[in-house]
């Protein structure tokens, strides 16, 4: 059996709270076989574009404005690059905060990623609002392994209807989490609140997946909203440079010992810190009928 069915059954049997430990705890076996590191990273998310047709309550979308802004194939083309030159063989995703099957390219981008990473597992994880069954089946003919769909409120008309269908027909490729329930959102750094909320005790964010944003910027964890932490950049280093970038062994080492001292860090641990202000590119959501806003406005808690 391959990680692919591993994780279909695990998502399939078990609920997050035990798959989450279990699936932890495999994946760092797993990693200390492959990369004689337990801790390496278990997943890569690609930023393919920043736009996301939702702006669900608990996701910082809801603040700020997602534009229809899109990975250049140039560092696109990098990223592939970068994952070969550790003949990467887990996961793949095309997602930080954007919707993925959002972008045109999609299926092309599944198609590059087979072609140079053989052995990777390309994934989907999306809202599923997008998912027809002409373009499942094209993406996983491209090489997708599985997709983790998230259904959150409102639902779209015909959503659970659709998804039911595409599960009775790839069962083994599909994972589908009702938001409210099933999924234990985070507070994105301090960002927002989430319902039922609960601070870390520790963390392993940033080896659950290594985020490559838009412009080739490696950045903390998948929690770095704003980009605020960025570590390195694919264009002047390799993969296992950046991940290898003291000041973030360190970081990682001391989060997952359950020891935050950056202030988003500590935002996620429930400690307190001084408010950080969205950096200026950042740009709000307007209300309706309200005046334009800005990064200098006041972000309303919805
Ligand atoms: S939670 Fe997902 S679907 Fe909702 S706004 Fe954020 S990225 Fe989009
Ligand atoms: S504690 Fe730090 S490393 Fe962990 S999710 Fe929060 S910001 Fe990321």
């Amino acid at each position: 059996m391959d990680l692919q069915h591993l994780t279909w059954l695990a998502n399939r049997l078990m609920p997050t709270r035990i798959r989450r430990p279990i699936s932890s705890s495999f994946m760092r076996l797993l990693n200390w076989r492959r990369h004689g590191d337990p801790y390496f990273f278990r997943a890569v998310s690609v930023e393919i574009s920043r736009w996301c047709n939702r702006a669900c309550v608990y996701c910082p979308n809801h603040l700020f404005e997602t534009p229809r802004e899109f990975m250049t194939q140039e560092v696109f083309d990098l990223a592939l690059q970068r994952m070969a030159e550790i003949g990467w063989r887990g996961f793949v995703d095309y997602v930080f905060y954007n919707e993925p099957l959002a972008d045109p390219r999609l299926v092309s981008l599944v198609q590059q990623t087979k072609r140079a990473l053989p052995r990777a597992l390309p994934r989907i994880i999306s809202n599923g609002d997008l998912l027809t069954r002409e373009l499942a089946a094209r993406l996983i003919e491209a090489g997708v392994t599985h997709f983790i769909l998230t259904r959150h409120l409102p639902e779209r008309p015909g959503w659970r209807d659709r998804v039911q269908s595409l599960v009775r027909e790839w069962p083994r490729y599909f994972t589908v989490l009702e938001s409210p329930g099933q999924v234990r959102w985070t507070n994105r750094g301090g960002l927002v609140t989430p319902e039922g909320f609960v601070p870390f005790t520790s963390c392993d964010a940033p080896e659950n997946s290594l985020v490559i944003t838009l412009n080739g910027d490696v950045v903390l964890c998948c929690n770095d909203y704003h980009r605020e932490h960025a570590v390195g950049n694919i264009r002047e280093q390799s993969l296992l440079e950046i991940w290898q970038t003291p000041w973030f062994a360190r970081l990682r080492k001391e989060v997952r010992q359950g020891v935050a001292k950056l202030p988003i860090c500590k935002s996620c641990f429930g400690l307190p810190t001084p408010q950080r202000p969205p950096p200026k590119s950042a740009v709000f959501r307007r209300a309706p009928d309200s005046e334009p806003a800005s990064a200098a406005g006041t972000p309303s808690q919805a």
